[in-house]
C-alpha cells in the first residue's frame, strides 16, 4: 500500500529539514513544533493567508479597521513608559511620504529597539485602530532588504504561514522559497497521476476548467502554487489538486482494505429460511413495514445470501423504524440457524432492546439473553473456555441451543464469553462506537455479516471517507400517522410561560423530557440535572418526576427508565444520555435548556425521542439572550426536521471531530481536503482509486 501512494522512504522529499541551507538545531526545533520534521512537511505547510504585495495603500489612505499593508520608513522608535514607569509599550512611526502611521506593541521588548531602527524601510500590515493619529496595534512587519530573494517577499502575492516563536514569516518563507527551488522537480505525482496524466494547462484555461481532475496541474506545480500563486483563484485550484491526492490516497486504502476483506472471507448462508420466523414476527408487530423499510430488507437479505460477508451502514433518522429493520436482519439469520449478537452504547438502550427482542422473538423460540456492564443473563454455557478454541472450520464445537440474540454494551467486548456459530453482528448507534471496537466484535465470529445503524445522518463526506468501506443503505421516509414535531428557541425569560405549557401538557396525559447539560454544577454555569431536580419536582408538582443521568448506578438508571415508560414518572429530567434510541410514544415536550452548549445534530438526536407517537410535538431549546450568535445557529432546528441538513450545517459549523465525537478518530487529518466541501473532489478520488486499486491490487 505505501508503495502505492507515499513516496519511498529514500524519496529526497523524506529527508529532514536540515538538509536545506540555513536550517541548522536550532531551526530545526522550531519547525518540529509547528509538525515540521522533513522537507515534504515543509512543502505541504499550507499558507494560513496571502497578503497582496503588489500594491499598497498609502498611509493617508488607510481606512478605520480595514487590514491593509502599507510600506515605509521608520523616522522615529522607541520604549514609552506610563504609570511611573511600570508599563512600556515599544512605538515606532513610519512615513511613506503621503502620511505617518504609528505602530504599536503593548510589550516592549528589547530586540525591539534594535530592530526597528530610523531609517529601515518596513512592510507593514494590519488593522487601523484609530486615524487621529493613524494607529496599528501589534502589526505584522516585515522588513525590505535588497537581498537576492527579495522577489519572494514583495511586489506579488505572498504567503503568510502559520508561524511559532522565533520564526518570523520571512525566515519560514525564504525556508519554503529554498525547498522549491532545490526539490521542486522531485515531487512526483502520486499514482493517480500516472493513471490519469495530469498536464499543466495554460493559465486561463486551468481556471475555467477547475472542476476537472484531468486539467488540474501537476502535483510539483499545486505545491508551487499553493506557496507562491499568480493569482489567489490559483490557490485554491492548487489546494485541489493536493486535497485529491489526498483523497486518493485515503479511497485507495479504503478499497483495498475491502477487496483483501472480500478476497478472504467466504460468506455464511444467513439469509433466512422461507421467512419461518419473519413472517409471525411481522404479523405480531402491530403494524406494517414501510416502503423504505422494505427495500432496506431487501437489501440486507442478498447480501446476506451473497458471497461475501454484509458490510453495511444502515442511515434512517430518528424515529424512522431501524430497531424493526434489526429485527427482521437478525431473524433471517437465526433462521439460517446462526447466532447473532446486537451492541448498543448505552445500558438504558440495550435493556430497551433487551425487552422489546424477548417480547418479539422469544414466543418464536429464539433466545433472548443480555450482557451489560450490570447485568448478565448469558449462561455459563457461553463461557470460553481453553482461550475460546474454535474447531478448523472457525465454528466452536459447542452449540448451545435453541440459536440466540445476544444483547449488550461494549462489555461485550471485554466480558469472557464467546459467540460460537455467529452469523450476524449489529451495532446500533454505530457513530457511538471506534472503528476498531466494531472490529473487535467482528472478530468474535468467522466473518460473520456485519450490520452497522446510525440515526446520526452522516454528511456524504464522511459517508464517503470514513465508512468507505462499507454499503449504505437509507431509511428515507417516517412511519406513517405520526405527529408533528413544532420547535422553538426562546430565551430563559419565557420560562415560566414554557414550564406553563409543560403543566398543560402533563394534565392532558402527555410526558415531557427535561435536559440540561451537566450532572453536577461547575464553574461553567451551565444547568445541572442534579441541581435543579428539587426545583423541578416543586415546579411540576403533583407531576413525578424522574432522574436519569450517566453517574447513577444501573438499577437506578433502570428505575428511572422503568418508571417513565410506563408512565409513572410523568416528566424525565435527564441528561443527554437519553439522545440514543430511547422510545416512548406518549413523550410529547422535550425541553433542553442551554441549548447553545449542544451540536445541532446532537439535538436533532435529543429532539427525535418526541413526535414518536400520533400527538403532536413540541421541542423548545432555550439558549440565553448574550448568546445570539449561538441562537442563530440553533434557529437551523427551528427551520427544519431533515437530519442531513442539519448534519451539514453542524459539519460546516463545528467540523468532522465534533460532529462524530472523540470515539472516531479514525479520521485522517487532512492538510488540503476539507470535508465541509469537497463531495465533488471524494467522489472523484473514489473513481480514481478504483482504477488504481484494479490495476494494481490482485
Ligand atoms: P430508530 O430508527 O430511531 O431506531 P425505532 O426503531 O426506535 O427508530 O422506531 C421508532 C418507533 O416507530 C418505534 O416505536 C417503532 O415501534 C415504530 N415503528 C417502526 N416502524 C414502524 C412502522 N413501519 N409503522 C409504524 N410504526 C413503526
Ligand atoms: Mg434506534
Amino acid at each position: 500500500m505505501a508503495a502505492l501512494q507515499t513516496p519511498p522512504a529514500k524519496s529526497p522529499l523524506a529527508q529532514p529539514v536540515t538538509a536545506l541551507w540555513g536550517v541548522g538545531p536550532e531551526r530545526a526545533a522550531q519547525l518540529a513544533r509547528l509538525d515540521i520534521r522533513t522537507i515534504e512537511d515543509l512543502l505541504l505547510h499550507k499558507p494560513r493567508r496571502y497578503e497582496d504585495r503588489r500594491k499598497f495603500l498609502a498611509i493617508a489612505d488607510l481606512k478605520l479597521k480595514e487590514a491593509t499593508t502599507v510600506r515605509g520608513k521608520i523616522v522615529a522608535a522607541g520604549v514609552k513608559r506610563w504609570r511611573k514607569g511600570e508599563r512600556a509599550l515599544f512605538e515606532c512611526i513610519l512615513d511613506d511620504g503621503t502620511a505617518r502611521l504609528h505602530c504599536r506593541w503593548w510589550q516592549a521588548y528589547p530586540w525591539m529597539e534594535e530592530y526597528y531602527t530610523v531609517g529601515r524601510e518596513f512592510l507593514v500590515f494590519g488593522r487601523p485602530e484609530s486615524l487621529r493619529p493613524r494607529t496599528m496595534d501589534h502589526a505584522e512587519t516585515e522588513p525590505i532588504e535588497s537581498g537576492e530573494d527579495e522577489f519572494i517577499h514583495v511586489n506579488r502575492l505572498v504567503p503568510i504561514h502559520a508561524l511559532t516563536d522565533g520564526l518570523t514569516a520571512r525566515v519560514m518563507r525564504t525556508l519554503v522559497w529554498r525547498a522549491l527551488e532545490k526539490f521542486e522537480n522531485q515531487i512526483v505525482d502520486p499514482q493517480v497521476g500516472r493513471v490519469t496524466p495530469c498536464a499543466p494547462p495554460p493559465a486561463t484555461e486551468r481556471r475555467a476548467r477547475s472542476d476537472a481532475p484531468y486539467h488540474f496541474p501537476t502535483r510539483a506545480n499545486a505545491v508551487h502554487m499553493i506557496h507562491f500563486p499568480e493569482e489567489l483563484t490559483d490557490v485554491e485550484i492548487a489546494r485541489q489538486r493536493l486535497a485529491l491526492d489526498e483523497f486518493v490516497e485515503l479511497q485507495i486504502q479504503i478499497q483495498q482494505r475491502r477487496k483483501n476483506f472480500e478476497s478472504k472471507s467466504k460468506a455464511l448462508p444467513c439469509s433466512g429460511e422461507n421467512n419461518r420466523l419473519i413472517k409471525p414476527f411481522l404479523m405480531a408487530l402491530g403494524f406494517k413495514l414501510t416502503g423504505a423499510q422494505t427495500n432496506v430488507l431487501r437489501e440486507i437479505r442478498a447480501d446476506m445470501g451473497s458471497a461475501h460477508p454484509m458490510r453495511r451502514l444502515l442511515q434512517g433518522d430518528v424515529g424512522s423504524g431501524k430497531t424493526a429493520v434489526a429485527a427482521c436482519a437478525a431473524l433471517m439469520a437465526l433462521e439460517s440457524g446462526f447466532n447473532v449478537v446486537l451492541m448498543a452504547p448505552t445500558e438504558i438502550l440495550a435493556e430497551q432492546h433487551f425487552s422489546n427482542f424477548q417480547k418479539w422473538l422469544e414466543p418464536l423460540g429464539v433466545k433472548v439473553e443480555l450482557q451489560t456492564g450490570s447485568r448478565k443473563t448469558v449462561g455459563d454455557e457461553w463461557r470460553v473456555t481453553s482461550g475460546g478454541k474454535r474447531t478448523p472450520s472457525g465454528h466452536a464445537t459447542r452449540h448451545p441451543s435453541p440459536v440466540t440474540l445476544i444483547i449488550g454494551t461494549h462489555a461485550l467486548l471485554t466480558s469472557g464469553f464467546d459467540l460460537p456459530n455467529l452469523g450476524l453482528v449489529i451495532i446500533d448507534e454505530q457513530h457511538k462506537f471506534g472503528v476498531a471496537q466494531r472490529e473487535q466484535l467482528v472478530r468474535k465470529g468467522n466473518y460473520p455479516h456485519l450490520l452497522v445503524m446510525t440515526a446520526t445522518p452522516i454528511p456524504r463526506t464522511l459517508g464517503l471517507t470514513l465508512y468507505g468501506d462499507l454499503d449504505v443503505s437509507m431509511i428515507d421516509e417516517l412511519p406513517p400517522g405520526r405527529g408533528q414535531v413544532k420547535t422553538f428557541v426562546r430565551t430563559s425569560d419565557k420560562l415560566p410561560k414554557v414550564w406553563e405549557f409543560i403543566r398543560q401538557r402533563l394534565a392532558e396525559g402527555r410526558q415531557a423530557y427535561v435536559v440540561y447539560p451537566r450532572v453536577e454544577e461547575n464553574a461553567d454555569g451551565l444547568k445541572a440535572v442534579t441541581k435543579e431536580f428539587e426545583n423541578l419536582k416543586k415546579l411540576l408538582a403533583p407531576f413525578h418526576v424522574g432522574l436519569l443521568h450517566g453517574r447513577l448506578a444501573a438499577r437506578d438508571k433502570d428505575e428511572a427508565m422503568a418508571a417513565f415508560r410506563t408512565n409513572t414518572a410523568r416528566v424525565l429530567l435527564a441528561t443527554s444520555l437519553i439522545e440514543v434510541g430511547v422510545d416512548v410514544p406518549n413523550a410529547t415536550v422535550m425541553l433542553i435548556e442551554n441549548a447553545e452548549a449542544f451540536g445541532l445534530a446532537q439535538l436533532h438526536q435529543l429532539r427525535g425521542r418526541i413526535g414518536r407517537g400520533a400527538h403532536e410535538s413540541y421541542c423548545i431549546l432555550i439558549a440565553d439572550a448574550k448568546s445570539a450568535e449561538s441562537r442563530q445557529r440553533l434557529r437551523v432546528l427551528e427551520a427544519t426536521g431533515d437530519g442531513f441538513r442539519i448534519a451539514e450545517a453542524d459539519l460546516k459549523l463545528r467540523g468532522p471531530g465534533e460532529l462524530l465525537g472523540q470515539q472516531q478518530s479514525g479520521l485522517p487529518r487532512f492538510r488540503f481536503g476539507d470535508l465541509t466541501t469537497d463531495l465533488d473532489l471524494i467522489r472523484k478520488a473514489r473513481d480514481l482509486a478504483a482504477q488504481v486499486v484494479e490495476k494494481h491490487v490482485k
